[in-house]
């Protein structure tokens, strides 16, 4: 449902104190027992203004070295707003595996003669309810842009993918319970951004057979 604008929430009628649906602009509702709020992030950044802000993603604006616009002063991981130079445009990213590698080549730029631009592939990943007694633990990745249209495949039983095509290219890719060698696949299907058939992928019966479609178009795209 994207795009969709929520109107209100509604009680579960038993007095429980727990919601049961959700009402949307369109006059539409839909039957819900839990609701997930993820509405971002801001980076604080007021008292950095004389270092250089971006407006369009929030953080503050840095080079391909993470050079602000007053030399010595650098900034790293989630507040940087960067040139992400696979997709051409300034961005931030909140995770962890930025964060490191952006302070890693910075610090390398500042300690030695190295210029080279920061080409980063944007990954998040997640492992949650992999506390003890969990019956089931959801670990996943996510490689490349969450543009355009998406594919969805699979369930919880035993696994989930999703494919995001734009302009017929494969962008981006989230893989859950994926084996190693399937979370292997994923930047280098991210990276190379393939043409892939759409409505092939719709049909794939499983994560497995989609994959093997993406690794196609990989051999296909060569
Ligand atoms: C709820 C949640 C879940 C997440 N889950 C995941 C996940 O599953 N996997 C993953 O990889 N990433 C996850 N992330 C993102 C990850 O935590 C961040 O990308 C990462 O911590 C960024 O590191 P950083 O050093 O850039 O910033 P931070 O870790 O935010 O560190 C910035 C530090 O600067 C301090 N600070 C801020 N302003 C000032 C100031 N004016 N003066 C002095 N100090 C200041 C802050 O207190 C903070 O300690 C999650 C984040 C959140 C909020």
């Amino acid at each position: 449902l994207q795009g969709a604008s929520i109107k209100n929430l509604e009680a579960s009628s038993n007095g429980n104190g727990r919601v049961a649906a959700v009402k949307l602009e369109d006059g539409s509702t839909v039957e819900a027992d839990t609701v997930i709020i993820g509405i971002g992030s801001k980076p604080a950044v007021g008292p950095f203004e004389r270092v250089g802000l971006n407006t369009d993603v929030g953080g503050i604006q840095v080079d391909g070295q993470f050079r602000t616009n007053i030399p010595g002063i650098f900034a790293v991981g989630d507040v940087a707003a960067f040139p992400l130079k696979i997709y051409n445009r300034i961005s931030r990213v909140e995770h962890v595996d930025h964060a490191r590698r952006s302070a890693q080549h910075c610090v390398k730029a500042l300690l030695s003669a190295q210029s080279s631009t920061y080409d980063y592939l944007p990954y998040f990943y997640s492992r949650v309810f992999e506390y003890e007694g969990s019956t089931r633990k959801v670990w996943w990745q996510f490689f490349g842009d969450n543009v355009g249209e998406t594919v969805e495949i699979g369930n919880f039983d035993p696994k989930i993918a999703t494919f995001w095509i734009e302009s017929g290219k494969l962008k981006g890719v989230l893989v859950e319970s994926g084996s190693p060698e399937e979370f292997k696949l994923l930047p280098e299907l991210a990276r190379r951004q393939p043409p892939i058939d759409k409505a092939k992928l719709q049909n794939a019966s499983s994560v497995e057979e989609a994959l093997d479609i993406a690794r196609g178009s990989l051999q296909a795209a060569v």
